[in-house]
């Protein structure tokens, strides 16, 4: 396992002791500390004045209650979350998740890589993360709503366009942005548009943010299998998960020549030898709200389905690997796997969607791994876009946009790849984004003192 500086551990312990049962979130420092130690060994400066365990401790941390009513009149109760990383770069930003495994462990983890994440695209957006454990698979749209204004009645007090920026992320969409934003309208009195990301076109949205983390991994991945002078024509894909991350990765890629030939979601995967029909997959995801497994009941000869706990998305063998579903769903035993069967390079779409033992493996297997800080940065950036055009009254195409959000994926990448070795670690995408993204955030918390 790779080691933590001596000057660091002791940091690393004590957010370990200070943070009791959350192992996502350890896991997350414990990455970005790994790294540091080379940017310690040529600037001891950044010890000081505990600057490395001020960007490990959340500037504040919302949990409160959000009661609902169901469609059959019972009082629901469920728990909501707002964790304020980092303002060092901007307003907190960073998205909303609605999902059954939502704690503060698990909000604490996305924040803190938030805070890198959002440094790397150079724009000026601080690190932040939200949400609750409330699972809307089932729900009608009304109790959606009811539960989205009760959330939103209590977070409002903490939320403004230059405070604090929630956006979508797992289980959080547009329609859900839409019911959040309207109550916030609601309660303020102002047409606030850039409080919120993801909005829906009509009301202040960017065109291009629906598609911005899946096309913004793709560039990324592209970039990295371009520095080994290949590309993703012909290349065999898959793509886990299935929600807006998926969708637009298997989009783009598919427009570049690669063919995707799997992705899933949490009750399985499905896996088709003629390449993913992106059509059916949006009618059945993003209309009908539907299963996986309808794919292949759908489109017959040449698919089927596998169901989850009968084998992993992971066995199928590719070229090239895109996690997009969530957190540790690809581990060391997938790694191995999919190295054997000949991966060259693996882009996370997802947030820490490798254990450490998988990223271990692809590394020293000379797989180009790219760590989700840098490859799913497009969203977030977009966002930024988004808060660009509601601050200046505008609205930009499409084209305009994509081609942004194109360019900002490319310079992340080479700051990435610049870093990595300049800091004696060539190739290493990892260590390249933990010390590229850490220089720009320390830097203003150095010239704003000890808050
Ligand atoms: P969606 O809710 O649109 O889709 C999530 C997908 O992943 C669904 O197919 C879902 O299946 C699957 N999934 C979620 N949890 C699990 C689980 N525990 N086990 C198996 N499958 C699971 O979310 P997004 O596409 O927006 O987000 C996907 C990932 O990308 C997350 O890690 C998110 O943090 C990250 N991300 C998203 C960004 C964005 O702009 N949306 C930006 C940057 C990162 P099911 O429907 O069955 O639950």
């Amino acid at each position: 396992m790779p080691q933590i500086d001596d000057k660091l551990a002791p940091i690393y312990e004590e957010v370990v002791r200070r943070n009791a049962g959350e192992p996502e979130f350890h896991q997350a420092v414990r990455e970005v500390l790994e790294s540091l130690g080379r940017v310690v060994a040529k600037r001891p400066d950044y010890l000081e004045d505990a600057l490395i365990e001020r960007i490990c401790e959340p500037e504040r941390q919302i949990i409160f209650r959000v009661p609902w009513t169901d469609d059959k009149g019972r009082v629901q109760i469920n728990r909501g979350f707002r964790v304020q990383f980092n303002s060092a770069m901007g307003p907190y930003k960073g998205g909303l998740r609605f999902h059954p495994s939502v704690n503060v462990g698990i909000i604490k983890f996305l924040g803190f890589e938030q805070i890198f994440k959002n440094a790397l695209t150079g724009l000026p957006i601080g690190g932040g993360k939200g949400g609750s454990d409330f699972d809307p698979k089932g729900r009608s749209d009304g109790e959606i709503m009811r539960f989205c204004q009760s959330f939103m009645t209590e977070l409002y007090r903490h939320l403004g366009e230059y405070t604090d920026v929630p956006a979508g992320d797992i289980g959080v969409g547009a329609r859900e942005i839409g019911y959040l934003f309207g109550q916030y309208k609601r309660l303020t009195n102002r047409y606030e548009a850039g409080v919120l990301t993801g909005k829906g076109l009509f009301y202040g949205g960017s065109l291009a943010r629906t598609e911005a983390t899946g096309y913004g991994n793709t560039y990324f991945t592209r970039a990295m299998l371009q520095t080994g002078g290949t590309d993703f024509d012909g290349k065999r894909v898959v793509v886990s998960g299935s929600g807006n991350v998926a969708i637009y990765t298997i989009e783009k890629v598919e427009s570049y020549g690669g063919k995707v030939v799997a992705c899933s979601d949490s009750s399985g995967y499905i896996v088709d030898e003629n390449g993913i029909d992106l059509d059916l997959l949006k009618e059945i995801k993003e209309v009908r709200r539907g299963r996986i497994g309808e794919y292949a009941r759908l489109k017959g000869e040449g698919a089927y389905f596998v169901k989850s706990g009968e084998g992993s998305i992971w066995d199928v063998a590719c070229d090239v690997a895109m996690p997009s579903a969530t957190q540790n769903e690809l581990t060391g035993k997938d790694a191995k796997k999919l190295v054997a069967n000949g991966v060259i390079a693996v882009g996370e779409g997802a947030n820490m969607p490798s254990t450490p033992e998988a990223i271990r493996t692809f590394q020293q297997a000379g797989v180009k791994f790219g760590p989700g800080k840098a490859a799913n940065a497009g969203g977030v950036a977009t966002s930024a876009l988004e808060m660009q055009q509601n601050a200046s009254r505008d609205r930009w195409t499409f084209e305009q946009t994509e081609a942004r959000l194109a360019t900002i994926m490319r310079d992340i990448h080479d700051s990435c790849y610049e870093t990595a070795e300049e800091f004696g670690a060539p190739g290493d995408y990892v260590i390249g984004a933990n010390i590229a993204g850490f220089i720009r955030v320390a830097e203003p918390m150095r010239a704003f003192g000890v808050i």
